[in-house]
Formats: structure tokens, sequence, C-alpha cells
């Protein structure tokens, strides 16, 4: 959590110049350091344009000195122009690192719209749109790949070795492909040592190789023609092309159900644009960014790239340089995609627009949905926004008229939407017989649904195995001493882990406070149902699909390819199984535990539940087969998911608004949060107190709520609390939190952040 102020007082004046001469001035922001932007004279060895591999101009970076000791430090040129210095002190600028700019005017616009509007500095804001490799100029490199030699592998067991060797050993043998040295330094938590010495035994093998593919770029596919659309494609496809004809920016809202063919819509749009010699984003989820989803752009475009952030520096550096040179039809990638460096935009698109993953997490704590409206505001292009459940700020804006909406709301070829029923956890008949997490109906569907041949999907929300550890006798919660959070148990690594700092410890066997010995492990985590689920089917192979399972590189593609063909019969996992998955073979889906999103302390709690239970019901019913839908629920009647049963957007939408409205939350108002840390409680409070007390005094029109403890009161040892400031527009909000732009002097230790339309309100 970086502070917002600035750390260091810094004036750069140095040179004495005539107040009326004309000369060419820099105008630098720093990539870390203090906030704000240092003018600097352009020596004219900068300004030569013979040598234009010299020359200072915005959008390159350059070395120039700071401070008192004229420390060298990077900066971005922002700016360039011709002024006299009207009296002003300027230090020279001491070199240009890069031999053309790295950033458009266009992304440098950009940046500074992102920089006023997260109240972040603008070379932080540079330092994330421009990615590592090319910052570094990260080129091809070889690296040595390291394997184990089959006849090695086959008496592994039986080798004497020092413990080190023998496990570098067995980290190779249980990899699909081969490792760096890096990675298996990492896995086997080992120095280089070990690897070189079983080198030299040639008990591994090593070769040399260029790593700069991608897999999601390797894989073959066969091209494909466009499909004959049926008339909700024909209609939507029309919008988009009026849109993209007209040359004006336009963002329309493509409200499609599940399976309704939103893709085929989007890559008939794109063939358009590409037609006009222009480019498109499209953005995807990082969790749906498959070689499945990248697969289909790739039928029917020649020339795709792919930007995400598990790749190599290299190779995003690759990838940026082909978007740059205008040789890219199409970029397929995550939130960060929105900054590729298409050279004539002409649309984005934003599939799945309601995920939360499309909002960073760190500063500049951007939402990609909200840059794309201002790159193709700039641009004048369109911007279409895609989801079966869009989140409720879209759905306002499409309702008064700011953006077009276009409806599909039936699935291709019309198969029906699955049936959703609840089960009413409260009702005892349902739990008999079951003191595990699956209640009798879903049990009878599941034997049902596998007795005819289909597959089960099951959603459980919580990965590890008990998901509290607690004494019956005293009463005593196992937590984490540095958070404040239940430890939850892992049964195959047999520790009980903290989800928020990864602490593992062993897992008590008594009660910690009161040496009872019946201290209980409760709750149930994706560890627990696997047992359960391989116990009351013993015949039928289950797969789990979680962070913990799917550590491996592509073991998330491995897993789906075995459910997909038909090796597994019950998938089951966390939301990572939720989005986007297309198998016709699944007849039936059950949401385990559908309460737990639903009493979280924030106030989109009822919209998560809703999208979750939407998003997860949509993985079934796609073949022939149809499919169903069983949602366990302690709370059957709340509105968000009795919407959900009945596919019900708009109900749902039309429940939840009005509460928004009375409590002036977004998409009525604007909302900011900010959360404040340190190690001293009290300490930390004051802050918050005296924060909030500087907003309320800057505007009277906010609801200024707090400082209150987050949910998670200590994370790490740091206490935590939250301010959140709610107005009625983005111009008080604004104004309320322009105190906190300017330097503020706190106590050492306590740092404080502000999100702008906050997410993540732990
Ligand atoms: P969505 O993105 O709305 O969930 P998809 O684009 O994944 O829907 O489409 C669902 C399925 O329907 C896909 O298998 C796709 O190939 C198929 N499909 C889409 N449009 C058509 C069409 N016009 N005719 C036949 N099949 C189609
Ligand atoms: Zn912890």
């Amino acid at each position: 959590m970086p502070q917002q102020q600035s750390l260091f007082d810094t004036s750069p004046p140095v040179w004495e110049l005539d107040d009326a001469e004309q000369r060419r001035v820099a105008r630098v922001v720093l990539s870390s350091g203090p906030a704000g932007e240092f003018d600097y004279l352009v020596p004219d060895q900068f300004a030569d344009a013979r040598k234009p591999e010299f020359l200072a101009e915005a959008g390159r970076r350059v070395s120039v000195p700071l401070g008192r000791g004229d420390r060298a430090v990077v900066g971005y040129c922002v700016d360039v122009s011709v002024t006299t210095t009207g009296g002003r002190k300027l230090k020279s600028l001491a070199g240009v690192l890069d031999a053309s700019p790295l950033l458009s005017p266009r992304m440098l616009e950009l940046g500074q719209w992102i920089a006023d509007y997260y109240m972040t500095p603008l070379g932080q804001v540079l330092e994330c749109i421009l990615p590592a490799g090319v910052r570094g100029k990260a080129g091809t490199r070889e690296t040595t790949l390291f394997s184990v030699p089959t006849k090695v592998a086959a008496r592994l067991t039986t080798l004497e070795l020092p413990e080190k060797q023998l496990a570098v050993l067995k980290v190779l043998a249980g990899s699909t492909k081969p490792l760096t040295m890096k990675q298996l330094m990492m896995r086997a938590e080992c120095t280089s040592g070990p690897i070189n010495t079983l080198r030299k035994k040639e008990l591994i093998a090593s070769r040399v190789e260029r790593i700069d593919t991608d897999p999601l770029l390797d894989q073959e596919f066969t091209r494909r023609g466009p499909m004959t659309l049926n008339p909700a494609q024909v209609a939507a496809l029309k919008s988009i092309t009026a849109a993209l004809d007209s040359r004006r920016p336009r963002t329309m809202l493509l409200h499609g159900v599940t399976g309704s063919g939103k893709t085929e819509v989007y890559i008939q749009a794109i063939e358009k644009v590409v037609s006009f010699g222009r480019q498109a984003i499209v953005l995807v989820p990082e969790i749906s960014l498959t070689p499945q989803t990248v697969g289909r752009f790739r039928e029917r475009f020649d020339r795709v790239a792919v930007l995400h952030s598990h790749q190599s520096d290299v190779e995003r550096h690759r990838q940026w340089k082909r978007i740059a040179s205008g040789d890219v039809q199409v970029v397929v990638g995550a939130r960060s995609a929105i900054f590729a460096p298409t050279p004539h935009l002409g649309l984005v698109v934003i599939d799945e627009e309601h995920e939360t993953s499309f909002k960073q997490d760190t500063a500049p704590r951007y939402h990609a949905r909200d840059v794309a409206l201002e790159r193709t505001r700039m641009d004048k292009v369109p911007l279409v926004l895609g989801s079966a459940t869009p989140s409720l700020e879209t759905w306002q804006a499409a309702q008064s008229g700011q953006y077009e909406l276009i409806s599909m709301p039936d699935r291709v070829s019309n198969l029906p939407l699955p049936e959703v029923r609840a089960v009413d956890l409260r009702r005892e008949e349902h739990r008999q017989g079951s003191r595990g997490a699956i209640s009798r109906p879903l049990s009878q569907a599941m034997t049902v649904a596998l007795a005819d041949g289909g597959q089960v999907m099951l959603l459980l929300n919580r990965r590890g195995y008990s998901t509290h550890v607690q004494c019956p006798a005293c009463g005593f919660a196992l937590k984490c001493p540095d958070c404040d959070v239940s430890m939850v148990y892992h049964r195959q690594a047999n520790h009980v882990v903290c989800h928020w700092c990864d602490r593992t410890e062993p897992p008590p066997t008594y009660c910690p406070d009161c040496k009872d010995a019946n201290i209980r492990y409760g709750g149930f985590g994706t560890q627990k149902l696997e047992a359960e689920v391989a116990a009351r089917f013993p015949n039928h192979p289950v797969l789990r699909m979680d962070t913990d399972s799917m550590r491996r590189p592509g073991s998330h593609e491995q897993a789906l390819d075995s459910f997909r063909n038909g090796e597994v019969d019950i998938l089951l996992g966390t939301q990572m199984i939720a989005k986007g998955l297309d198998f016709p073979n699944v007849t039936l889906v059950g949401v385990v535990n559908a309460d737990t999103s639903l009493h979280f302390p924030d106030f989109r709690a009822a919209e998560r539940t809703f999208h979750l239970v939407t998003q997860v019901a949509g993985r079934t019913g796609r073949g022939e087969r149809g499919g169903r839908v069983l949602v366990q629920t302690l709370s059957p009647d709340h509105p968000a998911i009795v919407a959900a049963m009945n596919h019900d957007y708009e109900g749902f939408a039309a429940s939840e608004l009005p509460e928004r409205e009375m409590l002036g939350y977004p998409p009525y108002g604007r909302m900011a949060r900010l959360v404040i840390r340190g190690p001293v409680d009290k300490v930390t409070l004051a802050v918050g107190d005296d924060l909030a007390a500087k907003v309320r005094e800057a505007c009277r029109e906010v609801r200024v709520i707090g400082p209150a403890p987050c949910t998670i009161a200590k994370l790490r040892n740091l206490f935590r609390y939250h301010i959140l400031v709610v107005a009625p527009n983005r111009e008080t909000l604004r104004t309320a939190l322009a105190p906190l732009a300017g330097k503020l002097k706190l106590p050492e230790d306590v740092q404080w952040i502000v999100d702008i339309d906050p997410i993540d309100m732990m």
C-alpha cells in the first residue's frame, strides 16, 4: 500500500536564466519517489532532429537529477515546449533513455485522466500502463530448461541421494513440462547447488530453448468462416455496425443470457473493424483467458495478440511491439489490455463486464471499464459491454438512455434455460440422512444425473477442509495471530493456514486456551466436500478445482480437459468453475451454499450472489439433454436468490436499485473508500478521525461513514480502519477529497490509500 502523499520535499531549480529568453523545457514525472511534475531544461544535444534516437520528446523516459544531491532518477517526459522560463531556475536533463516514444500522446492523455480520477501520481500510472518488459526492453532470450530423463524417472525411488537433490528430482518428475532454473529453485525450495550437482551426475537433462511462446498462442486451431446469425444476433450486429459507421463514441450494453451467442456478434463486428484497417481490443476476465477463448478469435483472425499478467516480460514485450506496429488485428486480454498500444483503435469489447477482476486492487486502482469508457471517448470509437448479468452501474446507464441497450434474451437454437430450484436448508427433512454439505435433494439429483450419463458441477466458494477450528468447551476460535481471521484447516497438507497472509501452523489437537481435547474442526471447504462426494459416489471420478489444487501451470487446462473428455464425472470447486465454461454434458449444477456471499458486509452482497448463482447456472443446459440447478440456501426467499431462480435479471435490478437509491450508493451516488493501516491501534484510528474530519470539512454535501474497523480489522499485524465517502456525484466527491491530494503530516508507520469507486470492502 503506497502512501499517497509525497515522500520528499524537492525543489529542482538550479540555473539562473534570463527571464525573457526562449528555452526548450521538458516536463517530467517520476516513476517513483515524489509526485508532481518537474521542469527541466533540454540541452541542445537532446533537441537535434538529425539524431532522433536522442530526442527529448513526450512519451520517452529520461534521466534527471533530483534533490540537493542531484541523485539520478528515471522519469517520463510528458511534454516538451519552448517557453520563457520566467525567471525560474531549472536543472538540465541528464539523458534520454528510449530511442523512440513508448507512449503515444493519446496514452499520455489517458494516463493523465487516470492520475486525476484515481488520485494517483502520473508517474506511477505510466509505470502501470507500460508493462515491465517494455520498460526494461526485454528481448527474446534463451533459457535453460530442465527435465528428468525417463530412465532416471523409472528408478527414482531406488536412488540414494541427499535430501535436497531428491527434492529437486521429485519436483521435476512431478511436473508436466520442463522447468527453468528459477521455477525449479522455487518449487524445490533450494539453491542452484543441488540442481547443478544433479546435472553433473547426469541425473537431470537440460536443453536451451528460446522462451518466447505463450501457451495461449501455441495451440493448433482450424480456421473457420462466419456463422449464420440468428435474428437477435443480426439485430445486435446491426446496432454495433451503425455505431461503427457513425464514427462517434457510443457505449452499448449487449445484455444476452449465457449461450445467447454474444461472442459471435463481437467477432463479426470486429471483422468489420478489421476491414477498415483498424484494430479491436477484447477484454475478458483473467480467469476466462483460456486457450478455448483465445482459440475462438484465432479461428477467425490471422493476427491475434494476447496480453495477460502471467506472461513473461519477454513475451509481453513481443506482443506489445507487434500491437504497436499495427500488425495485430485483435488484442485479447485481461484488464491491462485496455492499455494495448493499437495505432488505429476501432472498437473495444468488454465481455462479462460485471466481473470484479476488471478493477485493479493496487494503485492505480483503476476499473478497466471506466478506463475503456474514457479511451473510446477520446478515440471516438464504440464500446461494447457484454454480460448476462450486467453490473447495476451499467444497467442503470442503459436504463437512463446514456448507453444503448441491446438485448439477446434467448439461447442460440432456443435451448431452454435450465430449471433452477432452491433447497431450503432450514427444513429438517432435507438434512435427514445427511450430516455433510450435500442435502438429500441434491444427493438424489446427483444420483439421477449420473445414472443418465450426465456430468455434475458443484460450487462451494470456500477452499480448504474445515473453515473454522473451535473449542466447544470454552468457545475459543482459532485465529491467525497476525490477522483478524479464522485459520482454515487443510487436510492434504495437514496444517491450518491463514488465507490472507498464508501463515501456516500445525493443526491443534487440543484447545490452546483451555486444553480441552475436544477441539472441533467445523465448516465446509472444498476439500471436505471432495471427500464427501468421493464417499457418496465412489464409482464416479471427482475433481476439485480451487487455487490450492490448481497451483501448477497448466493444471487448470488439464483439469478442464479431463472433465470435457469425460474422464471425470463430478467437477467441484470455488468460483473458478463458475465462469464462462461450456460443457454440453453437464446436466446438473449444485450450489452448495448460496449464503456465503449473501451475508458479506458489502453493499454489493446481493448483486454478487445473484451473479454467482446465475453464472454457475449458465454452466448447465448447454446440450440437448437440458439441465437443472439446485441452490442450497437458508434464505430461499431472498430477492437475489428468487430472481436468480427465475432467470430474472430485470426483476433483480428492479428490487435492488431502489435500495441503492435510498442510500445514495452507486450507481446513484459516487463512493470513495479510505483505508488507514498502522501498527498501533489507537494511532491508526486517530489518523482515520483526522482524515474523516478533513473530508467533512471540505464538503458538507457528502456522507462520511467511519472511521470504522475494516471487516478484516487486522492484517499482517497492522490494524485497519476504513472511511466511506458517499457523494451525490463525481464533482462533489472530488471537492470532498481535495484536501487529501496535498501533503499531509502523518505519524510514521501509518499509511493510507484512497480507492475511488471501490469494489473491495474487506
Ligand atoms: P455467450 O457468449 O452469449 O455465452 P457463445 O458465443 O458462447 O454465447 O455461444 C454459445 C454457443 O452457440 C457457442 O457454442 C457458439 O459457437 C454457438 N453459436 C453462436 N452463434 C451461433 C449461430 N448463429 N448459429 C449456431 N451456433 C451459434
Ligand atoms: Zn494471517
